[in-house]
């Protein structure tokens, strides 16, 4: 009998891994994704959503027909609970036996430590597509009735490139709309600097991020906890008042819900991993992409939490692929590349600029590290989502 290998999760690092593994075996492997969504979703354009510049349509495709198409088995289910000893998930459709399993199911916002903030409550949100879809009715209410605007990267998040590239979208609309003057823009951040991204910044980043921000009429509060957000207004640990009619938070991150269940988590939900990406449970449970635990060699005032990003979650679900094929070959998993080691490649969007991020290293020491600015970082950022997802759809996940 062929091995079982079962995948949760079917976005960056979930669709990725279960499609190498079957194409390193060449098929001589049966590999089942369970995933609690049935689309892929291009989380980087959420933040185009707002605007209208994006519909869900554009970003996202049935995960089913790809995954057929290679000879994967999808169950569009939630896991529910993971028994490493026992070698089986239970999840809403039934349990499911596992000779290895990879562990992709990624993170979910946590709006927990900023009282106030979150569905229902007055600010918005782009870190999941229904909030992207709420915070364009938010957009409209500001466009009819303008006033001061605030994007915060909340104490703990580590998604600073989505809140960078949401605030400057947001100047760039608002000039578009002949507003830009009536209405003040505010950067809130927990990093201790402009652009430390936490990944602890990049030459050059603070200068070009400051830049960036007086030429957009931006002001940028660092270094600031949320204390709480009542409607109008943000209050900040530092006692500071912030007014606004319209606000986005980008709340930390947690793991999901399954993993901190089956007791697979640290206290965030994160799942801790060898260079391997095999877990510390057991040797043939992997756990890939955003959902993995990540330390960094720096302690900052305000919690600064770490972007692991689209990149890093696909060469992480690669390295796992490439251990399980080896551990069914009876070979040791002997590929290993730790998320410090792994190269930075991002693009920043800034409405009809932005800037190109290159590391040798996505955390310090690095040798190696440019921003590049212009307006070809727009298009770049805009043929990107077009290849990739073209790529994904096909289950192209051999190519760069
Ligand atoms: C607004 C925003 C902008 C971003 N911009 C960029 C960018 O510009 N560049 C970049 O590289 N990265 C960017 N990122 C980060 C990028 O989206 C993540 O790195 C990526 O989503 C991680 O992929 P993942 O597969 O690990 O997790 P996810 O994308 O979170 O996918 C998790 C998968 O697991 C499934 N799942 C969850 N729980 C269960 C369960 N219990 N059972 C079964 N399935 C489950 C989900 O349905 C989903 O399919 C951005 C993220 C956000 C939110």
């Amino acid at each position: 009998m062929a091995p079982k290998v079962l995948v949760l999760g079917s976005n960056f690092a979930g669709l990725t891994a279960a499609l190498a593994v079957k194409h390193e075996l060449q098929g001589d492997v049966d590999v089942t994704v369970v995933s609690k969504a049935d689309r892929f979703v291009f989380n980087p354009s959420f933040i185009w959503i707002p605007f209208g510049r994006r519909k869900p349509q554009d970003i996202t495709f049935p995960v089913a027909p790809t995954f057929e198409s290679h000879g994967v088995d999808f169950v569009h289910a939630e896991a529910t609970r993971i028994d490493s000893q026992l070698q089986k998930v239970e999840t809403s459709k039934g349990a499911y036996g596992f000779d290895y399993l990879v562990i992709a199911t990624g993170y979910l916002e946590d709006f927990s430590p900023i009282p106030g903030a979150g569905p229902g409550g007055p600010t918005q949100a782009i870190t999941s597509l229904e909030g992207a879809l709420a915070t364009a009715d938010g957009w409209k209410r500001l466009l009819a009735d303008p006033g001061p605007v605030v994007v915060a990267a909340a104490q703990g998040t580590g998604c600073f490139g989505a809140a960078y590239e949401f605030v400057f979208n947001v100047a760039y609309q608002l000039r578009k709309h002949g507003l830009k003057k009536r209405v003040p823009i505010t950067y809130l951040t927990a990093e201790p600097f402009l652009g430390h991204f936490g990944i602890g910044g990049l030459p050059g980043g603070e200068r070009l991020l400051g830049m960036f921000l007086k030429r957009t009429g931006i002001q940028a509060i660092l270094d600031t906890s949320i204390e709480e957000i009542v409607p109008g207004e943000f209050r900040l640990a530092d006692s500071r008042r912030l007014p606004f009619r319209f606000a986005v938070v980008v709340p930390p991150f947690v793991g999901a819900e399954v993993v901190r269940t089956s007791g697979l988590g640290n206290p965030s939900g994160f799942i801790e991993v060898e260079d391997t990406y095999q877990t510390k449970t057991a040797p043939n449970v992997y756990a890939v992409g955003i959902g993995t635990a990540v330390s960094v060699p720096w302690q900052t005032a305000t919690p600064v939490g770490v972007p692991k990003t689209g990149f890093p979650a696909e060469t992480m679900a690669h390295v796992a692929a490439s251990n399980i094929a080896a551990q069914i070959r009876g070979e040791q998993p002997s590929r290993r590349e730790s998320f410090g080691e792994m190269p930075a490649v991002c693009i920043m969007d800034a409405g009809n600029n932005g800037v190109v991020i290159l590391a040798d290293r996505m955390l310090p020491p690095r040798k190696h590290g440019v921003m590049i600015p212009g307006p070809q970082s727009h298009a770049a950022k805009v043929a990107f989502e077009k290849y990739y997802l073209w790529k994904s759809r096909h289950g192209y996940v051999g190519l760069p």
